[in-house]
């Protein structure tokens, strides 16, 4: 098992051109170190726009890619959507549940489930993202939150489907705000989502859980040396191939 997952959300940002350069000099900077011997211990993973997938495929042998959503049917009349078969011929991951989809595009707990049950049956990894509001920390409900949304997320889902799921703690009010959950809240919230997850598996085991809110090469090493954190998504600080380059560089210091 990897002991890390580095991985980088664009939302919406970044054209054909500007990917693959960044994919490039991305992967110079990797083959530059002077020791690799620890490259793999770590999986970086870009969630490119759609439009970027398949031209950045097979582009660098040090990253993995994903989509940022899927939609939760196999195909048909559903204009504007993307299928997870479509998404399985140009990549191996897919992010659902994101905060911003959930919020701006109005997603459901429902529809999450339906959208992880059809990413793990077209073999997509799904990585689910999970977090509480600013309001919902501030009165004491975050793990109440953390709850309600795994039970509903993963409703139905067996031992073995769950196993495969990756999970990325991204409290809201730490997204895209500079606001950074400190290392102690963070892995505080991670323990708990461990044991929440390990409680519906048959196994217990060290789970796949990233942290994601404001992570920045400043913060990194800190939130990484967390027990329970086992890896970072980022968002502003991914789309700057010196500071992506310099959270992977704390990450292999940690391996
Ligand atoms: C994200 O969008 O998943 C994210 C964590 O963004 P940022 O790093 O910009 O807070």
């Amino acid at each position: 098992m990897k002991k890390f997952i580095i991985a980088a959300n664009w939302k919406m940002n970044k054209n054909v051109a500007e990917s693959l350069l960044f994919i490039k000099n991305l992967d110079t900077k990797i083959r530059n170190r002077s020791d690799n011997s620890k490259i793999d211990k770590i999986e970086i993973l870009i969630f490119p726009p759609f439009t970027a997938l398949h031209p950045i495929k097979g582009k660098s042998f040090f990253i993995s890619t994903g989509s940022q959503n899927i939609f939760f049917e196999k195909n048909g009349a559903y204009t504007g959507e993307i299928s997870p078969e479509m998404v399985k011929e140009i990549a191996e991951y897919t992010l659902i549940g994101h905060s911003e989809r959930r919020e701006i595009f109005g997603e459901t707990d429902e529809e999450i489930n339906k959208k992880i049950k059809i990413a793990l049956s077209n073999g997509l990894k799904p990585l689910l993202c999970i977090g509480e509001s600013l309001e919902e920390r501030e009165s004491g409900k975050t793990f109440k939150k953390i709850e309600e949304q795994l039970e509903k997320n993963l409703s139905g889902l067996t031992p073995e489907e769950i196993e495969e799921i990756i999970f990325a703690y991204e409290p809201i009010w730490a997204i895209g705000t500079g606001k950074t959950a400190t290392p102690g809240q963070a892995q505080e919230v991670h323990a708990y989502i461990a044991k929440l997850i390990n409680s519906k598996c048959s196994v217990e085991k060290k789970r796949m859980i990233l942290y994601g809110g404001s992570v920045k090469p400043e913060n990194s090493r800190e939130l990484l040396s967390q027990n329970d954190i086992s890896g970072a998504l980022i968002g502003g600080a991914s789309l700057n191939v010196d500071s992506f380059f310099d959270i992977i560089e704390n990450s292999l210091e940690l391996v």
